[in-house]
């Protein structure tokens, strides 16, 4: 046991709780949260109660609790599968100062830690076991547990075990043997991922037909959602990041390239920002991930590689400057803000290139003719999402099959109404217009015939003579691009890449031209009131002010010191949450401090005194 231990570890003679403990008392004790929020409690009392079961909860919503707690409670070491080394260290190091017996077991352990952790499981003084999908079904495994009571399996991040699924990991598939080869051990799977189809995999693939399953609302309101039509990318991300001093958050490129030369600018620009992607040095990978989960102000530039078990409560934005795969995708993308609970923003930067270049991907990619459909449908579902002039969360939640009422006002369309404008006539006349040059021109050319600009090229094509040459003279260039953009999005056009680009006509257009289908189109906002809007976002922003911000700033710089000390994240020793409690309802006793959300027993121990000497050098 001694081994485990880190040094400011209390010495508890044997373990803070027995396996007699109710649930409550161990989600105060040990957590020091006053209630079970949303499912938990149902969760927690049907595992306690030795049931198996599946729970659905969004990024945010508590899952780790739903499995911590009953392995609490229950006789026998709980064990975790857990699909990332990363993930798992950053889960143990948390419980470790909550005062809970934990250990990982992964191939980064050393011989003599590796036996230390034998003999803790095979002494009974272990709480909880995390271990990899592929350890978990060796023989290795099984003897090492032996005779050793569980408690229960907890599979994290269960959707690793879908294809549907971004994550797939193979090695899950063989955690379907649990079942038979440890009857009678309650088993529980947990993810954040909404599709029914995954869902459907989980409970299928893992032998979990006779679980209970949970499922909660998959809303995250504490994210804003805002998509803004792009222009100058840099410029307004940075008019976006201006709002977020002081804060984490991550910003997704689609390429490696396009990562470190953000990265690079970003930090030109006065915002220290590190980049992340699969291409990289990987001791600079894994460094920069560190940086990211320690550091309080830290840009992170990354493709998709980066994200999954990010478990860092207080990402505080999510920008993408290129279009994420699916509606899937940019909801747990997104959905690594805010996991705290606290206000969060999501941004999105897009435009035609994003369309053409992501249909491209799919035209262009060795999928079968069939997979290459349900991608481009994915697309379209993403795109509606992008184009939409109504709220925003209602049409992501109505992506998952959940209805929401709308007018959430928390997202760009509910905080400043797009107005939509009847487009009918434009779209045929831009739909006329790559009807009549052939079908053989980008939108840039096209557009110059719309707009009836005389140059070498609509001369040398004859496209000057045309009847629809200067036909959208009356409309700004910017708005034509706009049309363009929506009608791509609308599946009525589409680029022909073999041509170099090459905007054709969908069949679905006829419907169009014939006057049988009416066209309406967002009205882009103008660029001045796009520069201006970001300012009054970030004042909106409940941030602490005043005295209390003053206070609150003093216990972050304790904090970090002390994670610094111990070489933990900050949020290890106390998640903002937490310290904003500090600085608004100020204890003064250990007393008044268990009160608080998120001190239990061990920290008011380790962490206690060290927060409240600095809330008494700030007593007026
Ligand atoms: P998930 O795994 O579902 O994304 P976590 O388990 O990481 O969520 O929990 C998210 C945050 O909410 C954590 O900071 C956690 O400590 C906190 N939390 C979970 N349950 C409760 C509760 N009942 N009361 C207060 N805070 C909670
Ligand atoms: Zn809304």
């Amino acid at each position: 046991m001694t081994r485990l231990a880190s040094k400011t570890e209390p010495r508890f003679s044997d373990a803070l709780f027995d396996a007699s403990n109710k649930p409550l008392d161990v989600l105060k004790q040990v957590y020091g949260y006053s209630a079970f929020r949303g499912k938990q409690q149902q969760v927690v009392e049907h595992v306690v109660a030795g049931g198996d079961a599946v729970a659905l909860f969004p990024t945010g919503a508590g899952k780790s609790l739903c499995f911590q707690v009953p392995a609490l409670c229950r006789k026998g070491v709980g064990i975790v599968v857990s699909p990332l080394i990363a993930l798992m260290r950053d889960q143990v190091e948390a419980l470790k100062q909550l005062g809970v017996r934990a250990a990982a077991l992964n191939s980064s352990l050393s011989r003599d830690e590796f036996f230390a952790v034998r003999d803790a499981i095979s002494s009974g003084t272990l709480d909880l076991l995390y271990v990899t999908p592929e350890r978990i079904v060796t023989d290795g495994f099984r003897e090492l547990i032996g005779k050793a009571d569980i408690a229960l399996f907890a599979i994290d991040e269960a959707h690793c075990v879908s294809q549907w699924g971004h994550d797939f990991r193979p090695e899950y598939r063989d955690l379907g043997r649990l079942a038979e080869e440890f009857p009678g051990v309650p088993r529980i799977a947990l993810t954040a991922t909404a599709d029914p189809h995954t869902r459907d995999d989980i409970i299928e693939r893992l032998g979990l037909d006779g679980a209970e399953v949970f499922t909660t609302s998959f809303d995250r309101p504490n994210i804003s959602y805002e998509i803004v039509e792009r222009d100058q990318p840099r410029q307004q991300l940075l008019r976006f990041l201006s709002g977020h001093k002081g804060n984490s958050g991550i910003v997704y490129c689609l390429s490696r390239a396009k990562v470190e030369e953000t990265a690079e600018w970003l930090n030109g620009q006065g915002v220290r920002a590190l980049a992340y992607h699969a291409g990289m040095d990987r001791a600079v990978r894994d460094a920069n991930q560190d940086a990211f989960l320690k550091e309080e102000e830290l840009c992170l530039v990354a493709t998709v590689a980066f994200g999954m078990g990010i478990d860092k409560p207080n990402v505080r934005y999510v920008a993408h400057l290129d279009l994420p795969g699916s509606v899937e995708a940019y909801y747990q993308e997104t959905g690594r803000a805010g996991r705290d609970g606290l206000p969060s923003e999501v941004w999105m930067a897009y435009g035609m290139a994003d369309v053409i270049q992501r249909r491209r991907m799919i035209d262009e990619g060795g999928a079968a003719d069939d997979i290459k459909r349900i991608e481009r449908g994915k697309l379209n579902a993403l795109l509606a999402i992008c184009e939409t002039a109504s709220c925003r969360r209602q049409a992501i939640l109505a992506h998952f099959g959940e209805a929401h009422a709308g007018r959430c006002g928390n997202c760009d369309t509910c905080l400043k109404p797009v107005e939509t404008w009847d487009g009918t006539e434009e779209a045929i006349k831009a739909l006329a217009a790559i009807y009549r040059t052939g079908e053989r021109f980008g939108a840039a050319h096209v557009i110059d015939v719309l707009m009836g600009s005389v140059n070498e090229k609509t001369e040398r094509f004859g496209h000057v003579e045309m009847p629809v040459f200067g036909a959208g003279k009356d409309l700004p260039a910017r708005t034509w691009q706009s049309v363009f953009r929506q009608l791509l999005a609308m599946g009525l056009i589409r680029t022909d890449h073999s041509a170099f680009g090459a905007l054709k006509l969908e069949p679905e257009a006829r419907a169009v031209f014939k006057h049988e289908r009416q066209v309406l189109f967002r009205k882009d906002r103008p660029a001045s009131e796009r520069r201006g809007k970001k300012v009054e976002r970030s004042e909106r922003r409940s941030v602490l002010s005043g005295a209390d911000g003053i206070v609150f700033e003093a216990l972050r710089s304790e904090r970090a010191s002390i994670a610094r000390e111990l070489g933990v994240p900050p949020y290890v020793v106390f998640p903002d949450t937490t310290l904003i409690a500090f600085a608004t309802e100020r204890p003064e006793t250990h007393q008044q401090m268990l009160a608080i959300q998120g001190v239990g027993q061990t920290k008011l121990q380790r962490f206690g005194d060290a927060f409240l000497s600095v809330l008494r050098q700030h007593r007026g």
